[in-house]
């Protein structure tokens, strides 16, 4: 818990943002891209073939440089310079957790009379796949009592280059992409990736920030670019009960729910949320997900927090609420931060509360904890805590039972 490495990471001078920035090509549509290019005056004639061009120097390539695309000619190069970005983020931090767990603090040039922004990206590395766990928000609208991100006030929604750059960046610093020796054209095969599935489950709540999401997770699951595939992308709602349809209809990733709780007078406390959007009218718009089914089946997640939703007759209740919804519950222990008024339930109550769930045919993984002596675990993130002062971390440490985090 005490070799925690944070690398603070030093500024390139280029390509990366600086402030009052061009507009970034980053996360726009492929008819975007294209008008793009006819602004700057490339023939209606070539758009298409620019477009391709493009969207695999950017998705297939990772390159971070107009200069670096050798089948553009310089003249366009230059044009697309002077008048576009495509500039990662800057990385204020990298944090590297004793588990192999990856964080990072990214820095978002202002928009229009605004600041500058930052969030939280975290990778997760595990046996068999590498998970990217991405923000939608700066900060979030909501305040569900056991997050941290629901202490931070709403900043701003992330524009969809932001959410799909903080992949780009990702796929960078793990060496994801091809390098520069790979040639032009060349099929860039899909094994021995770093990042295999993405979930948006960062800062903010992605269903409040609906068009921005879509246009990025559409961008991500392209064929031709990042190809990541839409059952290796999960979306987590805290229940925006108006935006699921759209979701299964528009995106057609896999879902995930923040549910927490069985009761409505418990849920209106931790997902405060659930006074506009109750329990039933929520289970309700699962059972109607676009695409469900036992292939494609709906990820009910449930923080187990110590007297308050963990006893068995809760887990039974859980069971009975989600009869005939093809289902998983991911069980997470609730990750402490400092300042936060839950404990975490006990371990031999988190196995209990699993086995009730198990024996009525839900598989029921218990989320093993990851990052957590680097905030990075779910609910941990927070942009405003850059770096834990000492004071924090053994405050954190105090926190955790022993063998776990
Ligand atoms: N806003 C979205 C997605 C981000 S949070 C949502 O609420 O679903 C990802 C998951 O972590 C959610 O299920 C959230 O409820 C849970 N979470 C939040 N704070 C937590 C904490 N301190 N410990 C464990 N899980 C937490
Ligand atoms: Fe926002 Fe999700 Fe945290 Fe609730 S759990 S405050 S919706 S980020």
């Amino acid at each position: 818990m005490t070799d925690i490495a944070v690398h603070p990471v030093p500024r390139p001078a280029a390509p990366f943002a600086v402030e009052a920035d061009p507009p970034s090509l980053i996360g726009l549509s492929r008819d975007a891209l294209g008008a793009a290019l006819a602004e700057i005056g490339v023939p209606e004639r070539q758009v298409r073939m620019r477009v391709a061009q493009l969207w695999n120097w950017l998705y297939g390539r990772g390159v971070a440089d107009f200069g670096a695309m050798a089948n553009i000619g310089k003249d366009l190069r230059t044009a697309l310079a002077q008048r576009f970005t495509i500039a990662r983020p800057q990385i204020v931090s990298e944090q590297v957790s004793t588990d192999g767990t990856r964080k990072w603090l990214l820095r978002f040039p202002p928009r229009g009379a605004g600041r500058p922004v930052e969030v939280e990206a975290v990778y997760i590395p595990e046996e068999d796949r590498g998970t990217l766990c991405v923000s939608s928000q700066v900060g979030c609208t909501l305040t569900c009592s056991f997050c941290h991100t629901g202490t931070q006030r709403m900043v701003r929604n992330l524009t969809a280059g932001e959410i799909v750059s903080q992949i780009l960046l990702a796929r960078d610093r793990l060496g994801d992409f091809p390098d520069a020796a790979t040639p032009v054209g060349a099929v860039i095969p899909n094994e021995g990736r770093r990042v295999t599935n993405v979930v948006m489950m960062g800062m903010g709540e992605p269903l409040y920030n609906f068009d921005n999401v879509r246009d990025a997770l559409l961008t991500v699951s392209d064929g031709e670019g990042i190809a990541l595939s839409k059952r290796r992308i999960t979306l987590s709602t805290s229940g925006v009960v108006p935006e699921i349809p759209r979701a299964g209809e528009e995106i057609g990733v896999m879902l995930a729910v923040s549910l927490h709780a069985v009761r409505d007078e418990l849920r209106d406390v931790l997902v405060p949320i659930n006074k506009k959007y109750p329990i039933a009218e929520l289970l309700a718009a699962c059972r109607a997900y676009p695409g469900l089914s036992n292939a494609r089946r709906i990820t009910f997640e449930y923080v187990m927090l110590k007297d308050v939703n963990d006893t068995l007759a809760d887990a039974r209740e859980l069971v009975r609420l989600l009869r005939g919804i093809p289902a998983k519950i991911n069980l997470i222990p609730f990750n402490p931060w400092p300042g936060s008024s839950y404990e975490c339930s006990d371990w031999e109550q988190i196995e209990r509360f699993a086995e009730v769930i198990n024996r009525a045919g839900y598989a029921s993984p218990i989320r093993t904890p990851r990052g957590r002596d680097i905030l990075a675990a779910c609910g941990q993130l927070k942009s405003e805590s850059e770096r834990l002062r000492a004071r924090e971390r053994l405050a954190l440490e105090a926190m955790i039972p022993a063998g776990e985090g």
